[in-house]
């Protein structure tokens, strides 16, 4: 095969493997050899792991979710504070076994990048889950050699990979053997630190940004206020000044730009403006609209065969067209817009987003909950 096909080739299989593992790294059985990456983005810390506190199992669905607490127990958190005290005290032995299984647990996280052991080549960021637990666990082990003084592990020029192994794949059965270090420091690839992440970028958190003012008007619950307050001030200094928006989907790792936090920006300013009449938040809502309409496909491309004319652009990594209408608060946004400035491309949007798709979802029978949309060709 000729040199240059053989280098797309492999472009390519590497491609795969990282579309596969959606930004994230597993320890596969046998040796794993890779580099934990310097904390990037942050001012406040140079920290290279992040350690916080989630609930397993929550629910019927068993979800996962983040607890309102810090690692030392500071902060609200109604699981903690409410459900799992109700659920010991209750004297039923199911709902104490429930209550045992939904106890906040440890989660610790690193950037790393992994060293394919064929071809020696530094693959990633990924985002880690390392696996807690006590002073025996991996996550325990990983700090006691980071923790070294003589050694800096992960300077990205003269950094040290560690090679782990791992034997098992159950629950039960998994053991992780030494983590050992390579004689020979080594150079991350500029383009790997420039691709990965500060941790807490959790920017606009999927409808949280958009429900918590309507939690308060309903309840009337000064807390959900104060928080929607605070998402507010995040979203001005954080996303708006930045043209960052990132998290509308809050089950993964918010890297990717996705207009639908645009969106849900959108109608966080109009429902405020609805409220206080402010011509601010208008001018917000008007300001995020246009900026959503840079990621809009301008016309159905000859080379692609299904329709996309509303589709649009998202993710930094791979190129996708995503028809989403946003669970059609996309066109109530662009119907609010056009009402309310008298701009009249949000009202023919608004009609053209409707003619090409739209989603419902079943609220009762077999499918409750399913999510639908539906795509037409106009
Ligand atoms: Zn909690």
């Amino acid at each position: 095969m000729k040199e240059i096909e053989k280098d797309w080739r492999e472009e390519a299989a590497e491609r795969f493997k990282e579309k596969q593992s959606k930004g994230r790294f597993k320890l596969g059985e046998g040796e794993n050899t890779i580099r934990i990456l310097p904390r990037v983005g942050s001012k406040k810390s140079q920290t290279p792991f992040f350690e916080y506190l989630v609930h397993r199992e929550v629910g019927p669905n068993k979800r996962f979710v983040r607890c309102g607490k810090t690692l030392h127990g500071d902060g609200d958190c109604w699981l903690c504070d409410v459900k799992v005290p109700d659920l010991q005290n209750s004297g039923n032995p199911n709902k104490q076994k429930l209550a045992a299984s939904l106890q906040a647990k440890e989660q610790f996280v690193v950037q790393v990048a992994a060293i394919d052991t064929d071809s020696g080549k530094m693959r990633g960021p990924f985002l880690w889950t390392v696996p807690t637990g006590g002073a025996r666990s991996l996550s325990a082990r990983l700090l006691q050699v980071l923790k070294s003084t003589k050694r800096d592990y992960i300077d990205k020029e003269n950094g040290y990979n560690l090679t782990i192994e791992r034997t098992g794949t159950g629950k039960m059965d998994t053991i992780y053997g030494q983590i050992v270090a390579d004689e020979e420091s080594s150079e991350v690839p500029e383009k790997i630190l420039n691709q990965s992440k500060p941790f807490s970028i959790s920017v606009v958190s999927g409808r949280s940004l958009a429900a918590f003012p309507v939690i308060h008007r309903i309840t009337g619950d000064a807390r959900y206020g104060r928080f929607a307050g605070q998402l507010e001030q995040f979203l001005r200094t954080q996303v708006e000044d930045r043209f960052w928006f990132t998290g509308a989907h809050v089950d993964l790792w918010p890297k990717d730009f996705e207009a639908d936090s645009v969106w849900h920006a959108v109608e966080y300013w109009l429902t405020k403006y609805d409220e206080t009449k402010d011509r601010e938040c208008l001018k917000h809502a008007e300001a995020d609209a246009w900026f959503a309409f840079l990621m809009w496909c301008p016309k159905q491309l000859p080379w692609v065969k299904n329709p996309m004319q509303t589709c649009h652009t998202e993710q930094e990594n791979y190129l996708q067209y995503s028809n989403y209408c946003y669970n059609n608060r996309k066109y109530y946004c662009l119907d609010r817009l056009a009402q309310l400035t008298g701009q009249p491309l949000f009202r023919e949007l608004c009609a053209r987003v409707i003619q090409c798709g739209f989603w419902a979802q079943p609220t009762a029978g077999e499918w409750i909950g399913g999510m639908n949309e539906v795509k037409s060709d106009p």
